[in-house]
């Protein structure tokens, strides 16, 4: 039952949980009555629970009746609530939300995050702060710095040269282009000797380079998330080494026979590969017009969404970049094949999911009107109700999921005895109707809890340092 510290802090990732400073005595917590919901079960979700937390860790989860509760414990009643694991967002840029996304991730009830490229020294920084308890976030992990073609590098440097001088220091800082093979390899090395996580590939150059970055990644050991290549084939590239792929699968569905793409998903399957469509992102690329992702700037902001209270200043520049780049496409091309590209994503995820291909619930938090935190809770829904997903599989898709591709699932994602004492209390049920997520009455992350006062504090500080729409 004791808790191997030296375990936990081997995995540079895992921050926070193991702090060897916190009084076990103090942080001993029952939750009494809960129904217990297991994202990675079909069985029915269990009623009258009670989830002893102590030292970051759940100690015990069983019937009310029969987990005794020490003396002297803190008790939460639990009952009319219910616990799912703590969320994960498998899609996350925080070099493009900045810092205020951690505590709006855990205000949501994000406990942890696959962030998809960012700068490796600022993200392991907050990683220490959080660890020492400075900074309120979510666990962490990263690819480090993302890998491209040198073509895509050399444009943003010519369009921030033409344009905004700050694209290029925004986007340039983390990014590596690997022009050939002897570049994949030095990258890989470079990544497997500063730990990351996993390996992140966003634009591919030529079909060796980036053969060669899959080849190598899987003689290292190494996951690889990538966007669907431009260089190769969906399918050679799931055989090659690519364990995930990032957004929607593009040309649209009806530009493909469905035996055509069948043959896609199957590679999926053949190669036990995950797939996080990102359907909040794709709907507010494909869906969204100019004149609505520009209203967002405007003095209206607030009430066209009342999220934009928590966008930073420093999210708000990014979004202007991306709006001004999307400026170039003619608005009427992009409409007409937009519903199109928007139905086929669905179609896709619903098909896959069919399948039994891994979906994994990821929002793209940071690019133009993907709100962190907030955001997780509709890439859910999207995943129900336009999906065609269960409640209980789009949980799995934010839960066990992510933690399974992050290889941690032995520590997180579901709620048992000798796991990390990361889950959301709900006010209602989430099988029943996936917006329930959104109902949270308290977050445990790392056996810490935060009461719905102490999330609403977190809230409010982040909307303290906000920008405000102007008059
Ligand atoms: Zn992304």
């Amino acid at each position: 039952m004791r808790f191997s510290l030296a375990v936990v802090t081997a995995t540079a990732f895992l921050n926070g949980c193991a702090s060897g400073s916190r009084k076990v005595a103090d942080d001993t917590i029952a939750i009494v009555g809960v129904t217990v919901i297991d994202p990675s079960s079909t069985q029915p979700a269990i009623r009258g629970q009670t989830l002893l937390i102590a030292g970051g860790m759940i100690r015990a989860v069983g019937p009310s009746a029969t987990v005794a509760i020490p003396a002297g414990v803190r008790r939460i009643d639990g009952r009319g609530k219910y616990a799912i694991p703590g969320l994960w967002d498998a899609h996350v840029h925080f070099m493009n939300t900045g810092v205020t996304a951690l505590p709006l991730l855990v205000a949501n009830g994000v406990t942890s995050v696959r962030e998809m490229g960012g700068h490796l020294d600022s993200t392991r920084a907050w990683q220490e702060r959080m660890r020492v308890g400075t900074l309120i976030g979510p666990r962490i992990i990263t690819p480090g710095p993302i890998l491209e073609s040198p073509t895509y590098l050399e444009r943003v440097v010519e369009r921030s040269r033409r344009g905004d001088p700050r694209l290029a220091l925004r986007v340039l800082p983390y990014r590596i282009g690997i022009a050939d093979s002897a570049s994949a390899v030095a990258a890989i090395d470079t990544l497997v000797s500063r730990r990351v996580d996993f390996v992140k590939i966003r634009t591919s150059g030529s079909p060796a380079a980036f053969l060669a970055t899959l080849r190598e990644a899987r003689r290292r050991g190494l996951r690889v998330a990538a966007h669907q290549p431009g260089a190769v084939s969906i399918g050679t590239a799931l055989d090659s080494g690519q364990t995930d792929l990032e957004h929607a699968i593009l040309p649209a569905l009806s530009r493909l026979s469905p035996a055509a793409r069948d043959s896609i998903y199957q590679k999926f399957l053949d190669n036990d590969a995950w797939y996080t469509p990102t359907l909040t992102v794709s709907r507010a690329v494909m869906l969204s017009g100019d004149s609505a992702a520009r209203a967002i700037f405007g003095a209206d902001a607030l009430r066209l969404d009342a999220r934009r209270a928590y966008a930073s200043p420093w999210l708000l520049e990014w979004w202007r970049m991306q709006v001004d780049e999307r400026a170039g496409d003619t608005a009427s091309t992009r409409a007409a094949s937009n519903e199109e590209a928007w139905q086929s994503s669905l179609a896709d995820v619903r098909r896959m999911h069919a399948l039994g291909v891994n979906i994994l619930a990821g929002t793209d938090a940071g690019s133009v009107l993907v709100y962190p935190g907030f955001d997780l809770h509709e890439e859910l829904r999207l995943l129900v109700h336009d999906a065609g997903l269960q409640p209980r599989d789009a949980l799995w898709s934010a839960t066990i999921g992510p933690a399974r591709f992050a290889r941690l699932d032995s520590r997180l994602g579901t709620l048992a005895t000798g796991k990390i004492a990361d889950l959301v209390l709900l006010d209602a049920d989430p099988l029943v109707d996936i917006r329930n997520t959104r109902r949270i009455f308290a977050v445990v992350q790392g056996g810490r809890l935060f009461s719905r006062n102490d999330l609403d504090r977190m809230l409010r500080e982040v909307r303290s340092r906000a920008a405000v729409p102007s008059r």
